[in-house]
């Protein structure tokens, strides 16, 4: 059974043989027989990552060059007897090695947890039975069915199969969708060519079928493959490769300044191995050695913030671009409603029916215009009405079960809720689909918007014809009226009225279905018939009405993208009349008359530019959209430079979700196909949860810069240490300001901590009320640079002017002062608590748009922890016997202290007047701006 040979051949033998090999009947395996094989075969899933042992992964740590330059010259000192330097080196070398290591460890098991929560469902048919569960659990021998939209959840040799294609190109590398058969194959082919069975990993296209499991996991075709090639590598947001790019150019570019520096520095009399350690000290100042990595832990740990959020990230760039998104275009069904229909109205010939009883329980009466229920003679007048509803549907409702609290729909929900309808008038669905069994179907497409169903009816089993689909589009092929059982020409007066009834309910916010009904010319040959002859000259019966209530969260979420002045649209399949009641109460705009509809014709002549100005207005709805519509939106409004987020949920959706910026597919409704096209996943498909990521990915992306701005700023002010101290060094023969193990302290020790927990911070300022981000704005542009340029300077010179006034103060000469002697290790340790206090208080300036003094800045409790520790450190630093040595720092006095925290006093002085001023500026250039309008519209 399963693997081996023997499954080789299953596409070379007729379907029922294949059942009796496999030891599976019609009605499918038992639970027990199932749960058993299982047991023996294992989950049906791939198991493809080849877990590298940590010590490789960790290893990758020491690719990076700043990492190979501290452990050679770590190793160098040993040589060259400095034990000291080279021990705090080999150990800083292992401390940002290992917390590097942990972190890519951290962020790859948050990916790996995001991955498991999407959990593909397979339909599948066990004691005769169709019912869903975890594709993981199926096995061999299992009957399961697939459809348009989902991907083949394992091996399956095909048993029956309606329009079914599949794309393969996965595994054949075949573009175009394959057409599928079921009769057994002669020959030996090869797998391209074994069109009676379908793969796990390929995706339908077209149709449905069932199919017998006939491999599971590593056992299928796919497994095989996956077995053969390794995890294809993470792909990169942009930031990060951003950042990986800086980190990379800096510390090339730092080498060959070091090598450049290294003779003036030997020249003006260092030793060569000081000389070495200050290059490398010049080195360590430049490069940013945490950032890629704390960016790599922030973004995946927005990840799985969004992902307890109910939003799920396939790729990280994606949480960033989030934050840049000024345009979503959603669906309607399901995004903004529940996509829990239910069948209120219906109207045949002139007469309007109700329908009571909620969700998919097939408990409630139908009563006419008087409210009187009718009776079962009058039902069964109207038995074709309701056969249709219910033959011309593939979706099943089953009672509550261990899963489900309520009864359920499994399958499309508006067709859930017709057959409901049908339920409720006394039909027997099972007992219907088992006597009329269906012999040939012409799936729902969102393009033609009906679908159609084949089967021998009623006591003279004449051959039927059973359409249902939007009313417009299912009366456009109707010639004849069904009223009651009498059938007449359809007149003119019919159509149009049947129409406006359409047009009122849909203003109501129901969303309407049409029947109708044709009977085939006896010895008709059911395989020979086509779609467009067999759609047309069709019967009308009537139509149902379904509400599908609109989400409570919406109105609240509309009102908050508005805010964030994010520009909304609606592209619905939907009729305009319907889509229009539904904007109007999720809040689209802020008044009701400013919505714009747009229908599938108008569409078709508006220009580009019309298109791209309406969408970037908002408050639009496209009605009656067929999918290349979507695209052609999508892909125009994308091109004028919006950053766009698409919603969709079927196959037709893909190539828009693909298009945008950021594809939104959702978790519930929503097909294989279009998860996989998709960057996020709803989980709860609602578009509450899409603006809540939104929101987040702003957030996200400040903090991020608020980090990457914080971490340059210390790097510049020691590189304006390091080269005042060069040339102090050459010129007046004054030892080093700062040793390279007190670099070293700031960079890995002391503003790490409260670097990474600005990545917990809350939006700062009014984010959720200001326009998005430009995307193509870059964190490191002309303006940040020059600001970290000043502000190295200032705290880079604060920090050497507390160095030389060390010596002023205590009356020492610096000039030809002994390197490492107790004065000189006093006051390199002021200049290293000099810069940390300075770097400190600027962290603290950067997190807020409004300065140091606000109460924002007592919100994140892990950032005050953080600074804490940093101290701690900072004090051991200094004050421990048997710590500070290793830092060249010795211990300082009270008035020291007075001349760094007076240095941060300044600091903090100087930033927040710029800060002052620059706000000023601003509320000027506004207020002149306001003027220079007032004064043209005067
Ligand atoms: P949307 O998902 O945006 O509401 P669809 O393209 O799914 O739009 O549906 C468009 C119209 O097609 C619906 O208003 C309905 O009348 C009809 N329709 C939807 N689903 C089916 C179906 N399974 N069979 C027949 N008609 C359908
Ligand atoms: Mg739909």
């Amino acid at each position: 059974m399963g693997g081996g040979d023997r499954q080789l051949n299953f596409y070379r033998l007729p379907a029922d043989e294949v059942g009796r090999q496999l030891g599976s009947g019609k009605d499918g395996l038992s639970d027990a027989e199932a749960t058993e094989r299982l047991g023996q075969m294992g989950p049906n899933a791939l198991d493809v990552k080849r877990k590298e042992p940590w010590i490789v992964a960790y290893a990758q740590q020491f690719r990076d060059l700043m990492i190979v330059l501290l452990l050679a010259s770590g190793l160098l000192s040993f040589y060259l007897g400095d034990g000291q330097a080279g021990t705090i080196l080999l150990v800083l070398v292992f401390f940002n090695t290992a917390i590097g290591f942990l972190q890519e460890f951290k962020a790859e098991k948050l990916i790996e947890s995001l991955e498991k929560l999407v959990v593909n469902k397979a339909r599948v048919l066990r004691d005769n039975e169709l019912t869903e569960t975890a594709s993981t659990e199926l096995v061999p021998g299992d009957i399961v069915y697939i459809e348009a939209g989902d991907s083949v959840p394992a091996d399956l040799r095909l048993l029956t199969e309606e329009e079914l294609s599949t794309n393969d190109f996965a595994l054949t590398g075949e573009s175009q969708p394959a057409r599928k058969f079921t009769h057994a194959i002669q020959a030996e082919v090869p797998l391209a060519g074994r069109h009676n069975q379908c793969y796990m990993g390929t995706t339908v296209a077209t149709g449905h079928g069932y199919g017998i499991v006939i491999a599971t996991g590593m056992h299928t075709e796919l497994g095989r493959i996956a077995s053969l090639s390794a995890d294809t590598g993470r792909v990169r947001s942009p930031l990060q490769r951003e950042m990986n790019n800086i980190a990379t150019r800096l510390t090339q570019g730092t080498v060959v300044l070091c090598a450049a520096l290294l003779p003036i520095a030997i020249q003006s009399g260092l030793e060569v191995k000081d000389a070495l350690l200050f290059a490398i000290g010049f080195a360590s100042s430049i490069i940013p050695q945490g950032l890629p990595a704390e960016i790599n832990t922030a973004l995946a740990q927005a990840a799985s913030k969004l992902a307890r959020a109910r939003a799920l990230v396939k790729k990280l760039s994606a949480v960033e671009t989030l934050g840049a998104t000024n345009v979503i275009a959603t669906d309607k069904t399901g995004t903004l409603t529940e996509n829990q229909m239910t069948v209120e109205h219906f109207l045949i010939g002139k007469k309007h029916y109700d329908v009571s009883g909620g969700g998919y329980e097939p408990s409630g009466s139908v009563t006419d215009e008087h409210g009187q229920p009718l009776s079962k003679s009058s039902l069964r007048e109207l038995e074709l009405f309701f056969a249709t509803a219910a033959l011309a549907s593939n979706a099943r409702v089953n009672p509550p079960d261990d899963e489900h609290a309520v009864w359920y729909c499994l399958g499309d929900p508006t067709e859930g809720a017709a057959v409901t309808m049908a339920a409720k008038a006394g039909i027997d669905i099972a007992a219907l689909e088992k006597s009329y069994p269906e012999l040939r179907e012409f799936p729902f497409d969102s393009a033609r918007k009906r679908m159609s169903s084949i089967r021998h009816y009623g006591s003279s089993k004449n051959l039927y014809v059973f359409v249902k689909g939007a009313p417009e589009s299912v009366l456009e092929q109707c010639d004849e009226l069904w009223d009651h059982g009498h059938v007449r020409k359809l007149a003119r007066t019919d159509r149009t009225g049947i129409l406006k009834e359409n047009d009122l309910l849909a203003g109501k916010a129901m969303r309407n279905l049409g029947f109708a009904y044709r009977i085939l010319p006896a010895g008709t040959d059911i395989s020979k018939l086509d779609l467009e002859t067999t759609e047309q000259h069709l019967t009308w019966l009537g139509f149902a009405s379904m509400i599908d209530p609109l989400r409570e969260e919406v109105p609240a979420a509309m009102l908050a993208a508005r805010q964030a002045h994010i520009k909304v649209s609606i592209i619905t399949g939907d009729s305009a009349p319907t889509a229009r009641a539904i904007a109007v109460r999720a809040k689209l705009t802020d008044r009701p008359e400013d919505i714009e509809v747009v229908s599938g014709e108008e569409l078709a002549a508006l220009s580009d530019t019309r298109i791209i100005s309406l969408v970037r207005r908002g408050g639009v709805i496209f009605s009656r959209v067929a999918p290349e519509d979507k695209l052609r939106i999508v892909s125009l409004v994308q091109g004028s430079g919006q950053v766009v987020a698409v919603t969709g949920d079927g196959i037709n959706d893909a190539p828009a979700l693909k298009r945008a910026d950021i594809g939104v597919a959702m978790g519930r409704s929503g097909t294989d196909v279009a998860k996989q096209s998709a960057e996020i996943i709803l989980l709860d498909d609602s578009f509450h949860t899409l603006i809540g990521a939104v929101q987040q990915g702003r957030v996200i992306y400040q903090n991020i810069k608020k980090a990457t701005l914080s971490c340059f700023t210390s790097n510049a002010a020691e590189l304006v240490v390091n080269i005042a101290s060069l040339a102090a060094v050459s010129t007046l023969h004054i030892p080093l300001a700062i040793s390279i193990m007190q670099i070293l302290a700031i960079d890995l020790i002391a503003e790490l901590f409260p670097i990474a927990a600005l990545g917990r911070d809350k939006a700062d300022g009014d984010l959720m009320h200001s326009p998005p981000r430009n995307s193509r704005e870059h964190i490191l542009n002309r303006r940040s640079v020059a600001d970290l340029l000043w502000c190295g300077l200032l705290i880079g010179g604060f920090a050497f002017a507390n160095y030389l006034l060390f010596f002023g103060r205590n009356g020492i000469d610096p000039q030809g002062l002994a390197s490492g002697s107790h004065v000189h290790m006093q006051a390199t340790a002021l200049t290293y608590l000099t810069i940390v206090l300075c770097q400190l208080a600027n962290i603290l300036q950067r997190r807020s748009s409004k300065g140091l003094f606000t109460r924002y800045q007592f919100h994140n409790r892990s950032l005050w922890i953080a600074i804490g520790f940093s101290l701690f450190c900072v004090l051991h630093i200094i004050y421990n016997p048997w710590i500070a040595p290793y830092f060249r720092s010795a211990p300082l006095s009270a008035a020291d202290w007075l001349y760094a925290i007076a240095a941060m006093a300044i600091f903090i002085a100087i930033r927040e007047f710029q800060r002052h001023n620059r706000l000023h500026h601003r509320e000027a250039v506004i207020a002149l701006h306001h003027e220079a309008v007032q004064k043209r519209t005067a």
